[in-house]
C-alpha cells in the first residue's frame, strides 16, 4: 500500500500476523512435547490506564496463540512495602519452572527503581531485554533478549526489504529501551549510525543525509518532510496523544511527500512490538527447556550463540 504522496506504507499488522502464525505453531509443538504451554507472567505495580491497555492487549494476544498467562498485582501500603513485594514477586516467578517469561509494567511507580526488577529477574526470562546481561550481549553483538520495541523497528526494516548494510542511518532518541538498542542493531546490521537526542543542535543536518531514519523521542511533529533526504525510509516509533488522537513523532503528511517508505502511527511499529514479545516468550521457553535437558549452564551460554557476524 502507498500513501497519497506515493511513499510505501510500512504497516505492522500483516507482518505481525505472520509472526503470530509462526509463534502459534511453535507453541503447539512446545505444548505437545512438554505437556504444558509456555507461560508469560505480567507483573503490575500500581495501575495506570495507558499501560493497562497495553498489558491487556498482550494478555489477549497470548490467549490467541495458546500461551498461558499469569497476572500478578503488586500492592503494598507504602512505597518500601511495594518495592519489597515487587522484588519478591519477580524472584518467585524467576524461580518458577512453569513460567517462561516475565514482563513488568513500565514505568514503575515514583520512588521504585528499575533496579528492584533488574536484581530479581532471571535474564533467561527477561523477554523485554531490561537486564544488563541482555543489554551487554546486544552491545557485544551476541544474541540475547532485546527490547521488543527496538526489535520491532528493525524487523519492520528487514521484512520490508530495506537494505541495511552500507546505509546511512539516523536514530533520534537514546533511551535504553528504544534508541540505543535500535542503534546497536543497525550497527550490527552494517549501517553507519548517528544517534541524535535532546542535546543535538541541528537534527536536520543529520537526517538530511540519512537513508534510514528511526524516530523514538516522544515529541509529535519532531521530524518533517523538509528534514528528510528524498527516498529515505522512515520508522516512527513515537506514540503521543494530541487532541485525543494517537500520533507519532513524524509529521506524516509532509514526510510521506519525501520518503520512499514510512510507518503509520498507529498501525506501524506498535502491532509488531506485541507480536515480537510473544516470539521472545516462546524462544525463552525453548531455551530454558533445552538448557534444563542439557543440565543448566550459565545464562550467557544459554542465550548466546557466538556472534555470526564479525564485529569488525
Ligand atoms: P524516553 O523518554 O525514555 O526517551 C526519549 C529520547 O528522545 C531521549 O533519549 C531524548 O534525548 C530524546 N529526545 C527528547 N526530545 C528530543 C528532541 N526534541 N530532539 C531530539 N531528541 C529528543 O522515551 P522512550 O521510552 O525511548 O520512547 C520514545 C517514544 O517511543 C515515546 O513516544 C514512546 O511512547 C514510544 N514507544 C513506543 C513503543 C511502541 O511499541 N511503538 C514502545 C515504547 C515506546
Amino acid at each position: 500500500m502507498t500513501t497519497r504522496a506515493g511513499a510505501r506504507l510500512l504497516e505492522g499488522a500483516p507482518i505481525a500476523e505472520e509472526i503470530r502464525a509462526g509463534v502459534k505453531a511453535d507453541v503447539a509443538a512446545f505444548t505437545a512435547t512438554r505437556g504444558r504451554p509456555p507461560a508469560l507472567a505480567v507483573v503490575v505495580c500500581g495501575r495506570s490506564a495507558p499501560s493497562m491497555v497495553y498489558l491487556e492487549r498482550i494478555l489477549k494476544a497470548c490467549a490467541s496463540v495458546g500461551i498461558d498467562s499469569r497476572f500478578v498485582d503488586v500492592e503494598g501500603e507504602t512505597v518500601t512495602a511495594q518495592a519489597e513485594e515487587l522484588a519478591a514477586a519477580v524472584r518467585a516467578l524467576s524461580a518458577d519452572t512453569t513460567i517462561s517469561g516475565i514482563i513488568v509494567q513500565m514505568p514503575l511507580p515514583p520512588g521504585i527503581s528499575l533496579r528492584v526488577v533488574v536484581d530479581a529477574i532471571d535474564p533467561l526470562k527477561d523477554i523485554d531485554g531490561i537486564h544488563p546481561l541482555n543489554a551487554g550481549l546486544l552491545r557485544l553483538g551476541y544474541e540475547g533478549f532485546v527490547p521488543a520495541t527496538a526489535h520491532a523497528a528493525l524487523e519492520m526494516l528487514e521484512r520490508s526489504g530495506v537494505t541495511i548494510p552500507g546505509a546511512e542511518a539516523v536514530v533520534i532518541g537514546r533511551s535504553p529501551v528504544v534508541g540505543m538498542p535500535v542503534s546497536f542493531m543497525l550497527v550490527k546490521g552494517g549501517a553507519t549510525v548517528t544517534v541524535c537526542h535532546s542535546r543535538t543542535g541541528d537534527i536536520a543536518a543529520h537526517t538530511r543525509r540519512a537513508d534510514i531514519v528511526v524516530v523514538a523521542a516522544g515529541k509529535p511533529g519532531l521530524v518533517t518532510g523538509a528534514m528528510l533526504k528524498p527516498g529515505a525510509v522512515v520508522v516512527d516509533v513515537g506514540i503521543n496523544v494530541v487532541d485525543g488522537r494517537i500520533v507519532g513523532d513524524v509529521d506524516f503528511a509532509s514526510a510521506s511527500e519525501v520518503a520512499s517508505a514510512i510507518t503509520p502511527v498507529p498501525g506501524g511499529v506498535g502491532p509488531l512490538t506485541n507480536a515480537l514479545l510473544l516470539a521472545h516468550l516462546v524462544r525463552a521457553a525453548q531455551r530454558q527447556t533445552a538448557d534444563s535437558d542439557a543440565a543448566r549452564v550459565s545464562p550467557i551460554a544459554a542465550v548466546s550463540p557466538p556472534p555470526t557476524q564479525g564485529a569488525s
